[in-house]
């Protein structure tokens, strides 16, 4: 039988060097890639297409969400649990591997290219914990590593396989030339919790609002956010395409405020508020639209069918930069 594996494929370029060490030994290849509110699948998708790699993509988000609240291994810089996310990526995979009688799972990591999470040790770890120690092949540095199940039992030549360490990128550039490859995407970049805004954001969710949903998440990717009291907060837009995507993602309960006369934010009030709470909201409705700041302005706020109007001072530029989160 045909040997089978599949690709945990994020379409960088390790990622597409490792399928092609793998295929050129005549191994079937099926990529997966992840998608959750935090990153997509588009470069993937882009890069399998142009290489012709089959690519399954997995919506992880509810088993990510769980994990994220508390990962086993910490946070990074920011709040990206690499660690514990990689691990969820690789027993997915592995999950994917049983179902499709696929005999190893493959990824593009190279020993030592991140201290942190791809030393010999990390590597290991990850493998352990995604409850696949032995099924798990790195091709790049797959000579520098034990001996997997696939090597041992011979369905992969290890011969022909890499002993590729370190951050640098000239042995990827030389096989990428042997290749004919020509273009791929930027190594990093794409996941948002290693953005320190996001993740600002992101932290101030979690501890405030422990009830929150995935639209809450999906928020947190436009507009200013401005935490009006320890229960509530407010997102102003700051451009038309905010303003059009907040307006998508109000639900039942939650206050919309705009000005009156003036170009200016939508602004949205999860969970509606108090009136206290939608006052201060509205005057940084007025802040951030055209409406002069030295004179009240007439807002509209709709809440449950209801529009209210708020007549409010613009608030200071003081006062917006201290609730800002
Ligand atoms: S950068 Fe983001 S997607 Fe990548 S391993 Fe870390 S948390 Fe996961």
């Amino acid at each position: 039988m045909k040997t089978k594996a599949i690709a945990l494929f994020s379409g960088g370029l390790d990622s597409i060097l490792a399928f092609k060490v793998i295929a050129e030994q005549g191994i079937e290849v099926l990529g997966v890639t992840f998608s959750t509110p935090f990153f997509g699948a588009e470069k993937a998708r882009a890069t399998a297409r142009r290489i012709a790699l089959p690519l399954a993509v997995i919506d992880i988000t509810e088993e990510h969400m769980q994990m994220l609240h508390s990962p086993r291994y910490g946070y990074g810089k920011n709040m990206n649990p690499c660690i514990d996310c990689h691990t969820l990526m690789l027993k997915v995979a592995g999950r994917r591997m049983e179902a499709e009688g696929a005999d190893f799972v493959l990824t593009g990591e190279v020993l030592g290219q991140r201290p942190m999470s791809q030393g010999k040790q990390s590597l290991h770890v990850v493998a352990k914990n995604a409850g696949y120690p032995d099924r798990i092949l790195r091709p790049l540095s797959a000579q520098l590593l034990p001996e997997t199940e696939p090597e041992r039992s011979g369905k992969v030549d290890r011969s022909r396989l890499l002993d590729i360490q370190g951050r640098g990128r000239k042995r990827q550039m030389e096989m990428a030339a042997n290749y004919g490859i020509t273009s791929y995407p930027a190594p990093a970049g794409g996941c948002l919790l290693t953005d320190p805004i996001f993740t600002r954001r992101l932290r101030d969710l979690f501890d405030r609002h422990p009830g929150h949903r995935l639209r809450d998440i999906e928020l947190l990717k436009v507009g200013r956010h401005f935490r009006l009291t320890e229960t509530t907060k407010a997102v102003v837009g700051r451009n038309a395409m905010d303003n059009a995507t907040i307006e998508r993602l109000a639900g039942a309960g939650d206050a919309l405020i705009r000005i009156e006369q003036f170009p200016g934010p939508t602004v949205l009030v999860p969970d509606g508020g108090s009136e206290a709470e939608r006052q201060l909201a509205a005057g940084l409705c007025a802040r951030y639209s055209d409406a002069p700041r030295d004179r009240e302005a007439v807002t509209r706020c709709l809440l449950n069918g209801i529009t209210t109007a708020l007549t409010v001072m613009p608030a200071t530029p003081e006062e917006a930069e201290r609730l800002l989160i």
